[in-house]
C-alpha cells in the first residue's frame, strides 16, 4: 500500500490531510488568533479501541480526566470567543477525545458553529455508530462541511476484535451510503488503518466504501500519543513511515502551539489534539477569553520551550509521536524567524 493518489470512479484514494489547501505557516506567523481549532463535544466513547487512551476506562479513571458531555452553553461561550478573532478560523473540528455524536446536542453544535462568520469550515470525525438516517439528515440540515468516518474493520467480527464492540456492520455501511446520497456540498471521507485489515481485506474495504464516499484512505497505526505507549500495535516496518505512508520526518519543534488550540469537553484548553491526559492545559474557557489564552503566559512559555529546546524541553511533548507521524507542518530550521516573531531569547 502506498500513498499515490488514484481515482476510482468518483472517489479519491489519498491522504485525508491533503483534501484542503494549506497555508505556508512560517510566512503567516505570528497569528493574531488560532486558525485551526478542535472542540470536543464529549470525552466519552462507546468503543474500546486499543490504539486510543479513551478506549481504556481504567487508565482514564486513573488519569482523573473529566468524563462529560460539553453543555451547549459552553459551546456558545467558545463561539463568542471565536467571534472576537481578527483572522478567519479555517477549520473548526468538532471532536477530540470522545465519540462526538454521543452528545445529544451535536447537530445543534454544528448549526451554531456554522452561524459564526469567522468559521470557514466545520468538520467532525466519528466512528459512525450513531450515524443513522435521522442523524444524517440533521447534520446535513445543520450545514456540516466534512464528516470523516473511522472504520475499525470490514465485518462485525473485526469490530469485536479491534474495538471491543458489537455492531450491526451491514447497518453501518447502509447508513454511510444514505449519508453519502444526501450529502450535497458536504464531503464524506472514510478511513481505516492497515492493521485492522486482514489478508485481502484492502480490496473489500475499497469495494464496500469506495462507492459511498468522496475520499478513502488506509492509514497506519502509529505511535502518536504522548504518555500512552502503543508500540505493541505498531508494525516494525511502520516505525519509519508516517501515518500517510510517507518517509518519517522527525521534527524538533512542534507546530501546533503556533497555530491551533483544542478545547476539551470540560472547557480546559490544550495546545493540541493528543493532550488526552490534560498535561499541557493552558487555560479554561469557563473563566477566560479564548484570545487571552492564545496570548497568555502558558502558551508563550510552551512556544518558547519549543523554539529554544525543542519538544524535548517538555516532558509530555518529549514522548509525543504526533509531530513526527501525523503533523504536516514543519517549523524546523525556522527557529531564528520564530525567535524574532515570538520574542524568545536564546
Ligand atoms: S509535541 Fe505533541 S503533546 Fe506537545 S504540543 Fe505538540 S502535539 Fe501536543
Amino acid at each position: 500500500m502506498n500513498a499515490v493518489l488514484e481515482t476510482q470512479d468518483t472517489v479519491q484514494f489519498s491522504p485525508l490531510p491533503d483534501a484542503f489547501e494549506r497555508v505556508d505557516l512560517i510566512e503567516a506567523l505570528p497569528l493574531p488568533n488560532p486558525i485551526s481549532m478542535l472542540v470536543d463535544p464529549t470525552s466519552l466513547c462507546n468503543f474500546r479501541c486499543q490504539f486510543c487512551p479513551t478506549g481504556d476506562p481504567h487508565l482514564i479513571k486513573q488519569s482523573g480526566r473529566s468524563q462529560n458531555f460539553m453543555p451547549l452553553e459552553l459551546l456558545q461561550r467558545i463561539l463568542d470567543g471565536v467571534r472576537e478573532f481578527e483572522q478567519p478560523l479555517k477549520v473548526l473540528r468538532l471532536y477530540k477525545d470522545g465519540e462526538p455524536l454521543l452528545n445529544p446536542h451535536f447537530a445543534e453544535f454544528v448549526r451554531q458553529a456554522k452561524a459564526v462568520p469567522q468559521v470557514q469550515r466545520v468538520e467532525t470525525t466519528t466512528n459512525g455508530s450513531k450515524l443513522d438516517r435521522a442523524m444524517a439528515r440533521r447534520l446535513m440540515d445543520a450545514g456540516i462541511d466534512r464528516i470523516v468516518i473511522s472504520i475499525e474493520g470490514v465485518s462485525a467480527q473485526k469490530y469485536l476484535e479491534f474495538a471491543k464492540v458489537r455492531i450491526d456492520f451491514d447497518a453501518l455501511v447502509e447508513n454511510i451510503a444514505y449519508l453519502h446520497s444526501i450529502r450535497g456540498q458536504c464531503q464524506i471521507h472514510v478511513k481505516t488503518v492497515q492493521e485492522n485489515l486482514g489478508e485481502g481485506e484492502d480490496a473489500v474495504f475499497r469495494e464496500l466504501f469506495g462507492p459511498i464516499c468522496d475520499r478513502l484512505f488506509i492509514e497506519r497505526t502509529v505511535p502518536s500519543w504522548p504518555t500512552f505507549n502503543i508500540d505493541r500495535l505498531v508494525r516494525r516496518e511502520s516505525r519509519e513511515l508516517d501515518a500517510q505512508h510517507r518517509p518519517l520526518v522527525r521534527k524538533r519543534v512542534c507546530a501546533y502551539p503556533f497555530y491551533s488550540l483544542s478545547v476539551n469537553s470540560d472547557g480546559t484548553v490544550s495546545p493540541c489534539c493528543v493532550d488526552w491526559r490534560r498535561d499541557l492545559v493552558l487555560g479554561d474557557v469557563r473563566r477566560e477569553r479564548l484570545l487571552d489564552i492564545w496570548n497568555g503566559a502558558a502558551l508563550a512559555e510552551l512556544r518558547r520551550t519549543h523554539i529554544e529546546r525543542g519538544r524535548a524541553g517538555n516532558p509530555t511533548c518529549a514522548s509525543c509521536g504526533q509531530v513526527d507521524y501525523c503533523a504536516t507542518e514543519n517549523l524546523d530550521g525556522a527557529e531564528g524567524r520564530l525567535r524574532k516573531a515570538f520574542g524568545a531569547t536564546a
